[in-house]
């Protein structure tokens, strides 16, 4: 039996977790929050649940929507109204029409994480936060002279990783690491592997020039619902203040009858100068903005509200590097080599709960693989 270890319990952590379910490996996640799912999050609060990060899964292909039902249709929504448009003036307009399923589950976004963990016996060691890592290239840690022929390439060799709290975790004869692009470059800086031969520079090069747009999301409650036909507006042209904006009372389960939760998500621009902002002023601001977009004088008075800072929300473009694609390709072949996988949206060069599944799946599917020759 080889052993996995995985950095983060979103969905590119849990599909990496997932693709070892059917195999003699095991898989350990240390994730640094006190629950899983990643930028997939769900909170919940007098009553309602809402998405904060990722709103829906769309279906990018069949392989996503065979997964989501053999995970469980129970407790599955398909958000029935659609998501209908607005530009920088403001002015609303009915979509194309050609709405896709969005799903997310009663229990909020945070199940699609929870299930496909559940499918498995890994186990997620939470409120772990990774501060370092160390090979040991000597190999020799299955106690033979020499080495192995493993993951960690011909030498042997495993990985282990130190918390916050200074406590070790590991050997793992494989380590992925699913955090977005800037927090993965900090471990790598924390990364001690020696003779790697520059692949760990390499590799860090490519994962620093990985950017991130910042996002910040308020959640604004009130105690009626809006008569209006759409879930969610979604500014075409990037130029309003506010990127995205929708009902969660359309999910069923999140919100009791009779009131209304909208999830506002501002633009980049706004949300990093307004970053550091109290909840208070950026939800008065986000909700006088809410009200001039839906022409609803009410929704400027919200009675409560919420609100999270993704300093990391979406990857600006995949995984390249200043030394451009064939470079980062080399990085990330030299390192999985040794045993060291990178995965995540970033990683799949979009920003998708979907895309960053498949990464891990695919992340995890590979290390089976290798480990399968021990
Ligand atoms: C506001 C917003 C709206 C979005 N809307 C949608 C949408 O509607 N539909 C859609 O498909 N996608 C959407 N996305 C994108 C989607 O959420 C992401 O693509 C996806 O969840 C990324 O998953 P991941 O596993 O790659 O990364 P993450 O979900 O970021 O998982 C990484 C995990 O690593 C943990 N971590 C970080 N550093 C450490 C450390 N040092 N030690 C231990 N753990 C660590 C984090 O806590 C996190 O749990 C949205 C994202 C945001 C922010």
């Amino acid at each position: 039996m080889a052993h996995l270890g995985i950095v983060g319990a979103g969905l590119a952590g849990a599909g990496a977790a997932y693709a070892l379910r059917d195999t003699d490996h095991d898989a350990t996640i240390l994730e640094k929050s006190r629950g899983v799912g990643g930028r997939a999050a769900t909170r919940r609060r007098d009553g309602c649940r809402y998405d904060h990060g990722a709103n829906y899964v769309k279906l990018p292909d069949e392989r996503t929507g065979d997964l989501i039902r053999d995970l469980g249709d129970d407790g599955l929504v398909d958000i029935a109204e659609p998501v209908w448009t607005f530009g920088a003036d403001g002015e609303i307009a009915p979509g194309d029409g050609d709405d896709e399923h969005k799903y997310t589950w009663e229990a909020g976004i945070t199940q699609f994480a929870k299930r496909l963990l559940a499918e498995t016996d890994a186990e997620v060691r939470k409120t772990t936060r990774a501060e370092s890592i160390v090979r040991d290239g000597g190999g020799a840690r299955d106690g033979t002279a020499d080495g192995d022929t493993g993951p960690g390439g011909d030498r042997g060799g495993a990985w282990t990783v130190t918390d916050a709290d200074g406590d070790d975790h590991g050997p793992f004869d494989a380590l992925v690491l699913t955090p977005p692009a800037p927090q993965t470059a900090d471990l790598l800086a924390a990364t001690e592997w020696p003779d790697d031969g520059g692949a760990l520079a390499d590799l860090r090069a490519a994962v620093e020039a990985t950017e991130f747009r910042t996002v910040r999301t308020l959640a604004l409650h009130y105690p009626f619902e809006l008569d209006v036909p759409w879930y969610g507006l979604v500014d075409v042209e990037k130029t309003h203040e506010i990127g995205w904006l929708s009902r969660e009372e359309c999910k069923r389960g999140h919100v009791p009858d009779g009131e209304g939760l909208l999830i506002v998500q501002l633009s980049p621009e706004w949300s990093t100068a307004h970053y550091d902002d109290s909840l208070e002023a950026a939800a008065a601001e986000a909700a006088t903005l809410a009200a001039d977009l839906v022409g609803d004088d009410r929704l400027a008075d919200p009675d409560w509200a919420d609100d999270q800072g993704w300093r990391y929300a979406l990857p600006n473009e995949g995984l390249v590097g200043d030394g451009g694609p064939d470079a980062a390709a080399g990085a990330v072949a030299a390192a999985r080599e040794a045993g060291l996988y990178l995965a995540g949206d970033w990683v799949a060069g979009r920003g998708r709960a979907a895309a960053a599944l498949w990464n891990g799946i695919d992340a995890g599917e590979s290390i089976a693989e290798r480990l399968s020759g021990r």
